[in-house]
């Protein structure tokens, strides 16, 4: 079984032929969860997966999972999952690739008459994204644990179309309970949506995790005054605060590249009149880190930075927190398989920690989980240009069946 490889010719044809469901002028992909575009790429998704003889099941939200049996009925299903949604101006791989490598993987074993131990199950998660409704790994999401059931459902998208009613247009609006069943381990092939792997000219990404994020709302309090009669050393003004903070937030940043982000996304001054001197200024502050330690030493750094400022210039500086997501470890028995298999295939890999999230970050507290990373075109993703070569796509779902197999024979 350690021989046996995926039809990359077939795997990629199947990723042209589903790129036509949703294709815009440049090239990309708008198939907005629960769209026309998104119910006619799951109808071919099914009758695909029904021509190998999978029994496919639809639950609650739109979750599709086609089953191929095991030869142990005691044995819970391992899961190959990611989405087949895209943004509005998407790329024709982003979660794409992580769905159909699984189907190959299935018509992979059917060619060979292999029937595994594990149930296997290919599983197209619904409104990854979160384009249309918020927030994204919705569904993947609910399935955790993560939130409720009547929470997705009730998500409205931008013209006020409720999660529910989309759904049910959609003709995807199952029976199945959402989650409480076991899953014997998740495996998602995903592009790596980055520049890492391009740039050191490696094959396969082994993710280690997903990195932590907080997010952060900042007001800067000062006091506006005339910019002509107001000498500088008695003003207050919030704009030089928050250009100094801006500095030190970029350089928390940086005193730890390889592990470490900071980013300011909103910058806004106020009053915004070129002859005053700004009183407020409002901005968000983005951290990023592999591990919680990390990002107690980056937000440590970030308050230690904004009380100096503050004292220094006379102002206030003001920190909330708006949004935390926990850094995720994945299962060690997944990345061991997933590794494994790549040293004997024999594709140059490194580990590597996603910085983007995924459907797996959920699946992740629920079953053992792990992510396999193939390179992207100059790191591009979210953009209708995002691009692969079919050899790239060929060996990652390669390493996927070799890893299920792997993980299926020892577990
Ligand atoms: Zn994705």
């Amino acid at each position: 079984m350690s021989n046996l490889r995926v039809d990359g010719a077939r795997l990629w044809s199947t990723l042209m032929e589903t790129a036509a469901f949703g294709r815009t002028a440049k090239g990309g992909l708008c198939r907005l969860a629960l769209s026309p575009e998104d119910a006619a790429v799951r109808r071919w998704f099914v009758e695909a997966c029904e021509a190998i003889g999978c029994a496919v099941t639809i639950d609650q939200l739109g979750n599709i999972f086609a089953r191929r049996t095991g030869s142990d009925p005691d044995l819970p299903p391992i899961a190959i999952g990611s989405h087949l949604d895209t943004q509005p101006t998407g790329g024709r791989f982003d979660g794409i690739l992580g769905v159909l490598a699984g189907l190959e993987v299935l018509r992979t074993l059917e060619d060979a008459d292999v029937v595994t131990r594990h149930p296997l199950e290919v599983v197209n998660w619904t409104n990854e994204e979160g384009a249309r409704f918020a927030p994204a790994m919705l569904c993947a999401g609910v399935f955790a644990g993560a939130f409720d059931l009547d929470y997705a459902l009730s998500r409205e998208d931008r013209n006020g179309v409720s999660f529910a009613a989309a759904l049910a247009e959609s003709g995807f609006d199952g029976t199945a309970p959402v989650g409480g069943r076991p899953l014997a381990a998740h495996f998602e092939l995903h592009i790596e949506q980055g520049p890492v792997l391009e740039a050191e000219g490696l094959e396969i990404g082994v993710v280690s995790g997903v990195q932590g994020i907080r997010w952060f709302d900042v007001e800067i309090a000062g006091l506006a005054c005339h910019a002509g009669t107001m000498p500088m050393k008695l003003r207050r003004d919030a704009l030089q605060a928050a250009a100094r903070l801006a500095v030190a937030i970029d350089e928390i940043g940086r005193s730890d590249p390889d592990t470490s982000l900071s980013t300011i996304g909103i910058f806004e001054a106020y009053p915004g009149s070129r002859n005053t001197v700004p009183e407020t200024i409002r901005m968000s502050v983005d951290l990023r880190h592999p591990r919680a330690e990390g990002l107690d030493r980056l937000e440590a750094a970030f308050h230690a930075a904004a009380e100096e400022i503050a004292a220094a210039l006379s102002v206030t500086i003001e920190i909330k927190p708006v949004w935390s997501s926990p850094p995720v470890v994945f299962h060690p028995e997944v990345v061991g398989a997933i590794d494994a298999a790549t040293a004997q295939l024999g594709y140059s890999r490194r580990s590597i920690v996603s910085g983007a999230g995924h459907d797996s970050v959920y699946i992740s507290r629920v079953a053992p989980t792990g992510m396999i990373f193939v390179p992207c075109e100059d790191g591009i993703s979210h953009n209708e240009t995002e691009n692969i070569m079919p050899i790239e796509a060929e060996r990652g779902a390669n390493v996927l069946l070799q890893a299920v197999l792997q993980f299926d024979s020892a577990a």
